[in-house]
C-alpha cells in the first residue's frame, strides 16, 4: 500500500492509500506499486485504473507529471475525471466539434487546441467504453 495524491486545476482530487496504480507515461504504461524507486515523468492523455482494498477503480487522466518518492506518488494532471463521472454523450459531442473543426480548419483554426479538445474527448470515450 502507498499514498496517492492527485491534483487538478480544481484543487486536490484525493489522496488516499491504494495497493496499485496503472497510469500511462509518455513512455508507456507503468504499474506503480508501494516501495517504488524515486521517479519524474510526464503523463499521457490514457485511461489509468487504481486497485484499492481489492476492488479496481477507473479514470480518464489527461496530461500531466507523475513524481514517487518515499512511498508517496504524486500526480499533477490537467483533468481528471472517474468514469462513474462521465458524461459520455457531452464527450461525444466535443469530438464531433473538435473533428469538424480539423476537418475544415483555416488560417484562424487553432489547430493545436483542437487536436488537444480532441485528445480530451477520446480519452474520456475510451475509458468509458474499454472498462
Ligand atoms: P467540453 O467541450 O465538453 O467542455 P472539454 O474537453 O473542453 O469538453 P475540459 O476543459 O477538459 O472540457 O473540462 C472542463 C471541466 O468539465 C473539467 O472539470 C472536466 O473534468 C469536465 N468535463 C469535461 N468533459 C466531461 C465529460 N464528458 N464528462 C464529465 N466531465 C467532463
Amino acid at each position: 500500500m502507498f499514498k496517492l495524491a492527485i491534483i487538478s486545476p480544481k484543487g486536490l482530487y484525493f489522496e488516499k492509500d491504494v495497493d496499485s496504480l496503472t497510469v500511462k507515461l509518455t513512455s508507456g504504461y507503468r504499474t506503480i506499486l508501494s516501495k517504488h524507486a524515486p521517479l519524474i515523468g510526464a503523463l499521457d492523455y490514457a485511461p489509468m485504473h487504481i486497485v484499492e482494498n481489492g476492488k479496481t477503480k477507473y479514470y480518464a487522466v489527461h496530461g500531466g507529471t507523475i513524481s514517487i518518492k518515499d512511498n508517496k506518488v504524486s500526480l499533477i494532471v490537467n483533468a481528471i475525471e472517474a468514469k462513474e463521472d462521465i458524461d459520455i454523450s457531452r464527450a461525444k459531442a466535443a469530438k464531433g466539434r473538435a473533428e469538424d473543426r480539423l476537418n475544415k480548419s483555416d488560417i484562424n483554426t487553432d489547430v493545436k487546441r483542437a487536436e488537444l479538445a480532441l485528445m480530451r474527448a477520446l480519452t474520456r470515450i475510451k475509458t468509458y467504453e474499454e472498462n
